[in-house]
């Protein structure tokens, strides 16, 4: 069976994946992570989601010649002109885990009305064979919401509550999330032009 590598060692991310994937019936792969292969991390060196995504996606892709998966994303915040945005990773890093930096988040936001915000993804699938790429970008606005709520999510998923609804994406879980996701839209085009390009 053909292997479908998903370049990223975050676990939330991956299941996502793999879940939305299975929802679109594109099991004719053997999905697996880069976290199964021992290859150096690659740095992130652009400043947008889709130029980090791509270089993702083909440094894996040719080291192991496999059709590859990757996903950049993060946190953008209007109150905060988009921050953290591309450096979402980051901040988390910088605070030292998620819930110092939801607290940081808190005490960046105190004195803004304006709590809108958006996940926004990029995706990259390329195929070192054909050296071919296709990639998608989507996104997904709610607002942030403190305290943190919920354990079924990952990420900023406790402090984020979609549009439409009343709860964080943590507490509605991930029959909902892949359904309305930045991560499930961007996915199911990548995958349905990927289909139709075969
Ligand atoms: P990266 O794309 O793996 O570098 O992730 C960037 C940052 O955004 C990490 O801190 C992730 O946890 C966070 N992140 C990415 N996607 C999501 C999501 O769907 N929900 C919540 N947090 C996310």
């Amino acid at each position: 069976m053909k292997k479908l590598i998903i370049a990223s060692t975050n676990a939330g991310k991956i299941a996502e994946i793999i879940q939305i994937i299975k929802e679109l019936n594109f099991e004719q792969f053997e999905v697996q992570s880069i976290s199964n292969y021992n290859i150096p991390e690659p740095d992130e060196p652009y400043d947008d989601f889709l130029s980090n995504a791509t270089h993702k996606a083909k440094y894996y892709g040719k080291a192991l010649n496999q059709l590859t998966l990757s996903d950049d994303s993060g946190l953008c915040i209007e109150a905060l002109n988009g921050f953290p945005g591309i450096k979402t990773k980051d901040f988390m890093l910088e605070f030292g885990g998620y819930e110092s930096a939801y607290a940081e988040l808190e005490r960046m936001l105190m004195d803004h009305q304006n709590k809108k915000a958006y996940f926004q993804t990029a995706m990259a699938l390329y195929c070192p064979i054909e050296d071919k790429l296709l990639s998608s970008e989507d996104n997904e606005w709610g607002i942030i919401s403190f305290p943190a709520r919920g354990t079924n999510g990952f990420g900023f998923d406790p402090v984020f509550i979609p549009n439409g609804y009343d709860k964080t994406m943590a507490e509605l879980g991930p029959i909902i999330k892949n359904k309305i996701s930045h991560r499930a839209k961007s996915l199911k085009n990548l995958i349905q032009r990927y289909q139709l390009s075969l």
